[in-house]
């Protein structure tokens, strides 16, 4: 594998980028949640080079992402449910957990008879799969485990030499995953909470389900992943001497925060930002406490991926 190139996203860069996608190569792309490793989700070759960049295990499948939704219903069906919460939510960070019609590589499904499927609302991601015409599978552009990436230069860190190109669209602005729903049946169950809160889809009139764990394990749902270097303790007041404290709300003597107004959608924005610095702070074996944070809107995704990082390995 040649160097990563940066590329603009700009005409141009979007060119080059559907280039290296149509032969089968793995770009980097902005989204409004996080930067997705992106591939050619009817490419084998392409989607097996997605799960060889990132170290990812085979039984974790990916999300499909489109550039709209006649295109979705050509490999998936967009059951009554999904439709209604399609209306609502996208383009946007809601992944639907819809039937598979056929089509697409099985690596990306992980041979699951269902596939997730996400309309990003991201400009840069949204002309790119425009351009490109079908779908791609992406996963978050970090080795798997690690802290997701928000900016271009979180996924260079990562993954720098182990894929083609990444297009350099800023900060994300959501800066959490997708909230994955499954809407094979006729209620939402909640697969992995994210950048949709769970109140904005109960707000029509939907009651969401909680996932009964007996379904496909994924890297997202293990106890262990989004981990720094460091050790992670929670729900932290008091901070002891050498911690990296990360604050929410009101915390003098915090080294970062996640929100100073005690806001859950800024502590979502910033909360990838905020671990990677903490954990360049607090370098390998360093520790690193964040403060409490609502599980209320956002906070509850927060909480989600905190509990992951500090879990042990
Ligand atoms: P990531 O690409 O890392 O954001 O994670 C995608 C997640 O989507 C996986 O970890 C799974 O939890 C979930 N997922 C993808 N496809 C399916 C599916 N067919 N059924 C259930 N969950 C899925
Ligand atoms: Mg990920």
């Amino acid at each position: 594998m040649p160097e990563t190139r940066l590329l603009a996203p700009d005409a141009p860069g979007l060119t080059e980028a559907c280039a290296l996608l149509r032969a089968g190569g793995l770009v980097s792309m902005p989204t409004e949640t996080v930067y997705g490793l992106a591939g050619d989700a009817t490419n084998d070759r392409a989607v097996a080079g997605i799960f060889e960049a990132k170290g990812r295990p085979r039984f974790n499948p990916l999300i499909a992402h489109f550039a709209d939704r006649s295109r979705v219903e050509d490999f998936a069906v967009l059951t009554p449910l999904a439709r209604r919460l399609a209306d609502a939510f996208w383009p946007g960070p809601m992944t639907l957990v819809l039937p598979l019609k056929g089509g697409l590589s099985p690596l990306v499904t992980a041979g699951l008879e269902t596939v997730a499927v996400r309309l990003p609302a991201h400009p840069v991601a949204r002309a790119l799969l425009a351009e490109f015409g079908g779908p791609l599978a992406a996963p978050s552009a970090n080795p798997s485990g690690r802290i997701s990436p928000v900016t271009a230069a979180h996924v260079l860190d990562g993954l720098s030499g182990r894929i083609d190109a990444v297009i350099d669209g800023g900060a994300c602005a959501v800066g959490l995953e997708s909230t994955i729903l499954d809407a094979t049946g006729e209620v939402p169950v909640l697969l992995r909470a994210g950048g949709l809160s769970v109140e904005a889809v109960e707000a029509l009139g939907l009651t969401v389900a909680a996932h009964d764990g007996s379904k496909i394990t994924a890297p997202g749902q293990l106890a262990s992943h989004y981990a720094p270097r460091g050790r992670v303790r929670l729900d932290v007041t008091a901070p002891e001497p050498g911690e990296v404290w990360v604050g929410f709300g009101p915390c003098p003597g915090a080294a970062l925060t996640l929100s100073e107004a005690g806001d859950t959608t800024e502590a979502a924005a910033r909360l990838f930002h905020a671990l990677h610095e903490a954990d360049a702070l607090a370098g390998p074996g360093g520790r690193i406490a964040f403060a409490p944070v609502p599980e209320t809107g956002l906070g509850r995704a927060v909480k989600d991926r905190l509990r992951r990082a500090a879990a042990p390995r």
